[in-house]
């Protein structure tokens, strides 16, 4: 391992911020690849989108790239050759109190590597939230990482401060994260954790946010496995967000390595999609299709293959059909559904022209929609 002398203050954020690109559970961009880009005004500040679908910017670091851990996939782990170095708590509080005074970040994400034990590093994030909170009255965001193997008692402490919290899941299932990782315990040091978080979060009256995060391919795990796991960490357990982070071949020197990061990529994408089918088009986990091992399409996006599935229920009637009906036309989106159903209401909508200029997707809503009988033959000739 490489230990830098004395690296100051400057060097140590441009290290630290640059290894937290990896971790996207702080509501970082999810578009393709909003989430890895940082902003322009110093390599800490990374753009997020906010729950109302504002965009804004965090101050994003961790505490320390030193990590007694071994998860295969991270290029933090042990017995990689990095260039090592850690914050002082003063140093995290004062970087991120001269950016917000300024009002150049929103709030702060906070994460580490494992400084030697999970409870000595969650001390450390504890004390800086809490210099944060009770001496300078910090009232704003925090996103604090959950370290796997916390005991109970650090995490009641970080979610009494926290404005969210995320601990990664890495992988859908124990057997995929023990090919991973020596350390981790699947059920004792993560899914235990995320259900005390949620107990926790439902008791705390400021409702503390929780995410997590799917390390996609480095373990052989499938699309059907993340998202059935997905579905249940929404529907039994509570969560706010679940992020998806492709991984990387480090040294994607050959062909094959750089293939199968771009197709890393690609699959990350089409999860992002089918989260946003399970949390705002009412899809269930059950309706996405797959191939015989378990893959999401590549080429096409899992809506579009839902309806391809499914001709008996198209075309949908533009100026009758209820808004989940709506929803499962390819091309039309919430907001664009809203502003139908606003239009109707005012009059018939006979033509594509009624609800947008011409694109591609409202031309490829056009193939699936009943505008009624004079329109049905325009629609048809939308032949592409
Ligand atoms: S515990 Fe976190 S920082 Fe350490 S090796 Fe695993 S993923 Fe990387």
């Amino acid at each position: 391992m490489l230990v830098n002398s004395k690296p100051d203050t400057f060097e140590k954020l441009q290290l630290l911020s640059r290894d937290s690109q990896y971790d996207l559970a702080c509501a970082c961009g999810t578009d393709k690849f909003g989430h890895r880009t940082r902003g322009g005004q110093g390599k800490w500040i990374y753009p997020i989108t906010l729950p109302d679908g504002g965009r804004s910017v965090l101050f994003k670091t961790l505490i320390s790239n030193a990590c007694s851990s071994d998860c295969k996939y991270c290029p933090l782990n042990k017995n990689n050759d990095v260039r090592r170095c850690t914050l002082t708590n003063e140093e995290i509080v004062n970087s991120f109190l001269d950016y917000y005074n300024r009002g150049e970040v929103f709030g702060l994400f906070l994460s580490s590597g494992i400084i030697g034990t999970a409870e000595a590093t969650m001390d450390k994030l504890i004390t800086c939230t809490e210099i944060l909170r009770k001496k300078h009255q910090f009232k704003g965001y925090i996103h604090l990482k959950i370290l796997p193997g916390s005991s109970p008692a650090a995490i009641a402490k970080a979610v009494s401060l926290a404005t969210a919290v995320s601990l990664n899941i890495e992988t859908p299932g124990k057997e995929f994260l023990s090919k991973l990782s020596t350390k981790k315990d699947f059920l004792k040091d993560i899914v235990e954790p995320i259900k005390l978080i949620s107990s926790l979060a439902k008791q705390n009256r400021r409702r503390v946010k929780q995410t997590t995060q799917f390390i996609v391919g480095a373990a052989g795990e499938n699309d059907r496995q993340i998202v059935d796991y997905t579905s249940a960490l929404y529907n039994r357990m509570g969560l706010n967000r679940v992020y998806f982070s492709a991984y990387q071949h480090i040294h994607a020197e050959n062909q094959q390595s750089a293939n199968q990061n771009q197709e890393g990529f690609i699959r990350e994408h089409r999860l992002y999609q089918v989260d946003f089918l399970l949390r705002k088009y009412g899809f269930k986990q059950t309706e996405f299709i797959y191939d015989n091992s378990g893959r999401l399409s590549i080429e096409k996006d899992p809506k579009e293959i839902w309806a391809q599935n499914h001709p008996e229920f198209f075309p949908v009637n533009i100026n009758t059909a209820n808004k989940y009906n709506l929803l499962r036309v390819p091309g039309l989106g919430p907001n664009t559904v809203e502003m139908i159903i606003n239009k109707r209401n005012v009059a018939k909508i006979s033509s594509i022209d009624d609800i947008g200029s011409m694109n591609k997707r409202t031309l490829k809503a056009a193939k699936y929609l009943d505008f009624g009988a004079q329109q049905k033959n325009k629609v048809f000739l939308f032949n592409f």
